[in-house]
């Protein structure tokens, strides 16, 4: 549900440490967040703020990690939504939605005494598809109609100051008003990684594993061309579960390898049509 991440006592907090192999869309993300970070000398020298980031790029490729380590790296409150819950059969309800959300990042930013706040909305596509295309598309226009209109509303010196992080595999659907200046008008592409990112990411979700002295995790990334950051993170877990099988203490080279083939069937089992 709406906020729900916000309320759920803290998981894990992720940092730009966390994430594998995105190395350029992390610095372009820095880049905008470090502008934020100058509130007072923006507010100085009467620049317009950064209201909406936008990142595109397949599934799993780590958009939500971005979003969370975004919300430490600028000391702010973390909350999330997709875009489909914003989706309802009753007129208004979806726009009440969207206002709501906002208000939540607010309250709880001051409950957690913090100056500053992320809402993140995952598949912002389902909400803020171009105007008029959707077949209920009263009711779509008036949800987007709501988020631009909290967007316009933002402040600099707003007592919480809010940032609004999307993410999207569909650019092409959203509506071309959401992209104008003063809304989302920074993009970040974040790729399916390439080799040496996807042994970045099996470093990282193998941290925890024991590995036999054989595992070759570059030889893992060779034959991983096209798995997202989701994919090798399922793959490592995969690994893991048959050396479990074996009963053996350590992963070895040859359960990666398997691993490599459950994923991919595992993803065109998921493809299949529904009966
Ligand atoms: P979606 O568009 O489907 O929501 P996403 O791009 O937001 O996907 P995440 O939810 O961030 O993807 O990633 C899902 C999981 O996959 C993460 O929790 C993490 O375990 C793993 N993962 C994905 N990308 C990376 C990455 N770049 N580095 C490390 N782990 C990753």
């Amino acid at each position: 549900g709406i906020g729900k991440a916000s309320t759920i006592p803290k998981r894990q907090e992720i940092s730009f440490e966390d994430i594998g192999g995105q190395s350029s869309a992390i610095k372009e993300l820095k880049e905008a967040l470090d502008f934020i970070k100058n509130y007072q000398e923006i507010k100085r020298l009467g620049i317009r703020p950064l209201k909406g980031i936008i990142m595109t790029g397949p599934p799993g490729t780590g958009k939500t990690l971005m979003a969370r380590a975004a919300a430490s790296y600028t000391d702010s409150i973390f909350v999330s939504a997709s875009g489909s819950d914003f989706v309802e059969m009753y007129a208004g309800v979806g726009a009440q939605r969207v206002r709501k959300i906002f208000q939540t990042a607010r309250e709880s930013a001051i409950k957690q005494k913090k100056k500053s706040g992320i809402i993140f909305i995952d598949e912002v596509e389902v909400l803020a598809s171009k105007r008029g295309q959707n077949a209920s598309h009263m009711e779509y226009d008036q949800t987007l109609n709501a988020l631009l209109v909290e967007m316009d509303g933002l402040k600099v010196d707003d007592n919480v100051r809010l940032l609004i992080m999307a993410a999207t595999n569909r650019v092409d659907m959203m509506d071309p008003a959401l992209l104008r200046p003063g809304r989302f008008d920074r993009q970040v592409k974040v790729d399916l990684p390439d080799k040496n990112g996807r042994l970045e990411i099996l470093k990282l979700h193998t941290s925890n594993k024991p590995l036999a002295q054989n595992v070759d995790l570059l030889q893992v990334a060779r034959e991983t061309f096209g798995f997202s950051g989701a994919h090798l993170e399922s793959l490592t877990n995969e690994a893991a579960i048959l050396a479990m099988r074996e009963g053996l203490k350590e992963i070895y080279h040859r359960h990666f390898h398997e691993a490599v083939d459950k994923v991919i069937m595992g993803e065109k089992l998921d493809r299949r049509p529904n009966p």
